[in-house]
């Protein structure tokens, strides 16, 4: 497994790979299951695969959860290593912005809704980042995870803004035992707090099996009082949404697919989950 940290040396090695196809998975490090079966994914689709690790300033709209934003490198080469990824890039912020990047994208809906709303230029910085990984590396293919199924779609319409060849793929989501959504931010959760995490699974599980016989509305009211019944869970928003544009939706739909969305706090730690509504 070949690490780099400098555009040129990783630039002169791709350059060296001519006509090979390059897989690429973006993470910000502290890796976990979820992370590793995205390389699995690019390393069954991809001659070579390159895993950057970069904590990106640019996407957190909040300066505390930069901060708290947990890392592990030497942790992290020991799974990559493990599962026989080819490259590493671990890039320094000077690295990535070498000069100060001023872009404002616009997604249309996707930068108005869930995590938009509730994360303010979160989205922006995502493209930043993201535009200027595909500008260095030139990927195949690109692997991002359903479960922040809305970067997954802001990805998909970057990619089509700045006329990318790069092909954006989704990769199913990586849970616990629990049910609980695989994060790096679990790290900083207790046993007992990871349990009750657990319950926002069970509730997103019963909204995306009851579409036959309970309006969008009365959903939602379960899943506010199941949520509501743990005193550690903060709902910050639930949403039944359009697979495709992700516009939020008060009534059925029968022509499209749909996907329960929602963003909790337990004592501090966001976490985010969604699910597909089952027909
Ligand atoms: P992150 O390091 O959190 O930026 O995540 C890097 C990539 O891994 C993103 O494409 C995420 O969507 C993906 N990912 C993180 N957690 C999961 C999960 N539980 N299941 C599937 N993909 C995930």
């Amino acid at each position: 497994m070949q690490v780099f940290t400098t555009v040129n040396e990783i630039q002169s090695f791709l350059k060296d790979q001519k006509e090979k196809s390059v897989g690429f998975v973006a993470t910000m490090g502290a890796l976990h299951q979820a992370h590793i079966s995205l390389i699995e994914i690019s390393k069954k689709e991809n001659e070579v695969t390159i895993c950057s690790i970069f904590v990106n300033p640019k996407q957190f709209n909040k300066k505390e959860d930069l901060v708290k934003y947990p890392r592990n490198t030497d942790a992290d080469l020991v799974k990559l290593e493990a599962a026989n990824c080819d490259v590493v890039f671990i890039p320094s912020v000077e690295e990535m912005y070498p000069t100060e990047v001023k872009k404002e994208f616009n997604f249309g809906i996707l930068s108005d809704v869930m995590e938009a709303e509730h994360r303010p230029g979160h989205f922006n910085g995502v493209a930043i980042v993201i535009e200027r990984f595909f500008v260095i590396l030139n990927p195949t293919n690109a692997y991002f995870g359903e479960k922040d199924f809305q970067q997954l779609a802001v990805v998909r319409a970057l990619a089509e803004q700045i006329n990318s060849s790069v092909k954006v793929v989704g990769c199913p989501i990586f849970r616990e035992e629990s049910g609980l959504a695989m994060s790096s931010r679990n790290e900083r959760l207790t046993a007992e707090q990871k349990v009750v995490a657990s319950q926002i699974n069970k509730a997103l599980s019963f909204v995306s099996k009851h579409k036959k016989t309970h309006s969008i509305a009365e959903l939602k009211d379960y899943f506010i009082k199941e949520i509501d019944k743990h005193s550690l869970l903060e709902l910050e928003y639930f949403e039944i949404a359009k697979d495709t544009t992700l516009e939020p939706l008060t009534d059925w739909i029968s022509t499209e697919g749909q996907i329960a969305f929602t963003a909790i706090n337990l004592s501090g730690v966001r976490l985010i989950d969604n699910m597909t509504i089952i027909n």
